[in-house]
C-alpha cells in the first residue's frame, strides 16, 4: 500500500475529546475516527488490525469445530419477550420501530436469535453437540460509553454458542473453549497478562469465567493468584477470599479489562423457547447451552493501551496492519527508485508493506509517523544508506538499527 494513496492520515494534534491512550493514539495515527460517543469508524489501517484480530479468533473457533454463520442486527420484540430480556436488559437495549409500528430490537447479544434458529434444525440426540459462532457488531446503550474502543455502544463481538445433550458434555466442551481462548490471547500477545477469572455466574450457574487483561485503564478490579495464573473478581472475593485453585489467600489486586466472557447458561434460554431434543429412547429432554464472547474491538483498544510508548503504538506482529513500513527519505530519485524496487519485490513475495512514498514530507515527519503508526519493521532508504549500498532496518520495539545490504533486505523477510 502506498501511504500517499491511503485514506486516513496521521495528525500531529491529539483529539480534544480523547479520554484514553487508545482513543488518542488510534485517532492520531489514522486507525479510527470517532462518530459519536461509543461509536467509531474504522479507517483502512484500523480495519486491517480489526480483521487480523477477528481472523485469529476465527481460526481458533474453526479449530474447535465452530460453524461460522451470520445473524441479523434486527430482531422482533417477541423473541425478547420470550426470555424476559426486554425487561432484564431494558437499560442497554436499542430499539426502533418497523413498518406498521412493530417494535424491533438491535441485538445486544444473540441468544434470542440463535436459540430459536438452532431449534429449527436440531431435533434428536444425533444432532448434538453443535457449536455455532459469528463475528458481528452488537448494540448496547451503555450509560457511559468511554475509553475509546473499550466501552462502545456499537462494538464488534465474536459470540459462540454451544448446544449439548447433557451437562457433562457441556462441561467437556466448555474446557475446550477455555483452552482455545488462551491460544487466542497468546497469539494476540497478551497471554501472559490475561487471567482466567472466576466470576459470579448469577442466575446462570455457580461459576462463569471472564478473561481479564491486566491494564491500568481497566474498569474491573481482579484479585490475582500469581501461583496459578487465575484470578477472582470483586463479587467472588466478597464470598471467598482465596484462590479457587490452590486456596492461596495472598491475592494481588490489579486493574483489568474484560476481554472475554464464557457462561454456562444451561437451559435458561432453551427452556424459554421450549427447545427440547429426543434422546435414544425417544424421550424429550432439555437442551443444554453455553455462550462464549470476545470483543475484537475492545481487544484492539486494549492492545493500544498495553503496547505503546511516548512516540506511538507498538503493534504485536500478529495483528499489525502491515509487517513492514518502508520509508524513502530525501528528495533524490535514487532513494525513491530503490525503495520502489524493494516495495515491489516484498509485495511480490507476499510481505505486507506500507510504503511512505510521499514527496515534500520531511524525513523527521516520516520517521515520527512510522513510530506513531507502530508497524513492527521499519526499513529506511536514503542517500546516506545508499552510499553504503544498504538500507536501515529497525524493529519498532527495539532501539538498535541494523544496516542491511540492499540485495539482502528482501530475503530477510
Ligand atoms: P462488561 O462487564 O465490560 O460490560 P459484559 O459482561 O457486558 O462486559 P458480555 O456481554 O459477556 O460482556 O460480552 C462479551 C464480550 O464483549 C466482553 O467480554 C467484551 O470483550 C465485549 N464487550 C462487552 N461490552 C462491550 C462494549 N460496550 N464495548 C466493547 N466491547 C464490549
Ligand atoms: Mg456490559
Amino acid at each position: 500500500m502506498l501511504y500517499s494513496k491511503l485514506f486516513g492520515k496521521t495528525s500531529k494534534t491529539a483529539p480534544a475529546d480523547a479520554d484514553s491512550v487508545n482513543a488518542r493514539l488510534l485517532t492520531q495515527a489514522g486507525f479510527v475516527s470517532k462518530q459519536m460517543a461509543g461509536v467509531y469508524n474504522y479507517l483502512p489501517l484500523g480495519l486491517r488490525v480489526l480483521n487480523n484480530i477477528q481472523n485469529i479468533i476465527r481460526e481458533e473457533m474453526n479449530m474447535i469445530g465452530g460453524n461460522e454463520l451470520l445473524m441479523p442486527t434486527l430482531t422482533q420484540e417477541e423473541n425478547y419477550k420470550e426470555t424476559g430480556r426486554d425487561v432484564a436488559m431494558s437499560d442497554v437495549l436499542f430499539s426502533t420501530e418497523g413498518a406498521g409500528g412493530a417494535k424491533i430490537y438491535l441485538n445486544p447479544t444473540h441468544e434470542e436469535v440463535i436459540t430459536p434458529l438452532v431449534q429449527k434444525f436440531v431435533f434428536s440426540y444425533k444432532d448434538l453437540p453443535l457449536a455455532v459462532y459469528q463475528i458481528q457488531n452488537k448494540f448496547r446503550n451503555e450509560a457511559r460509553a468511554k475509553s475509546g474502543l473499550l466501552r462502545g455502544r456499537e462494538f464488534s463481538m465474536k459470540d459462540l454458542y454451544s448446544f449439548h445433550a447433557n451437562e457433562e458434555d457441556l462441561n467437556r466442551y466448555y474446557e475446550i473453549v477455555k483452552d482455545a481462548y488462551f491460544k487466542i490471547y497468546n497469539r494476540l500477545g497478551i497471554g501472559d497478562i490475561t487471567y482466567l477469572t472466576f466470576a459470579s455466574g448469577g442466575t446462570f450457574s455457580r461459576y462463569s469465567h471472564e478473561f481479564q487483561t491486566v491494564c491500568d485503564i481497566g474498569e474491573d478490579l481482579i484479585y490475582v493468584c500469581e501461583k496459578c495464573h487465575v484470578a477472582v473478581n470483586k463479587e467472588i472475593i466478597e464470598e471467598q477470599n482465596q484462590c479457587p485453585e490452590c486456596g492461596n489467600q495472598d491475592l494481588v489486586t490489579k486493574n483489568a479489562v474484560e476481554v472475554g466472557n464464557i457462561f454456562k447458561q444451561k437451559t435458561k434460554f432453551t427452556s424459554a423457547f421450549k427447545f427440547l431434543y429426543k434422546d435414544e429412547n425417544d424421550a424429550e429432554q432439555p437442551v443444554e447451552m453455553a455462550a462464549y464472547g470476545i470483543g475484537p474491538s475492545r481487544v484492539m483498544g486494549t492492545l493500544a493501551e498495553i503496547f505503546h510508548d511516548d512516540k506511538g503504538i507498538i503493534w504485536p506482529e500478529s495483528v499489525a496492519p502491515f509487517k513492514v513500513h518502508l520509508l524513502a527519505l530525501g528528495k533524490e530519485d535514487e532513494a525513491k527508485n530503490e525503495a520502489k524496487k524493494i516495495y515491489e519485490e516484498l509485495s511480490a513475495k507476499g510481505v505486507e508493506v506500507l510504503y511512505d512514498d510521499r514527496d515534500n514530507v520531511s524525513a523527521g515527519a516520516k520517521l515520527a509517523d512510522a513510530d506513531l503508526i507502530g508497524i513492527p519493521y521499519r526499513v529506511v532508504v536514503s542517500k546516506k544508506t545508499l552510499a553504503q549500498g544498504a538500507v536501515e532496518l529497525k524493529k519498532r520495539n527495539e532501539d538498535d538499527v541494523e544496516i542491511i545490504k540492499i540485495d539482502e533486505i528482501v530475503s530477510s523477510f
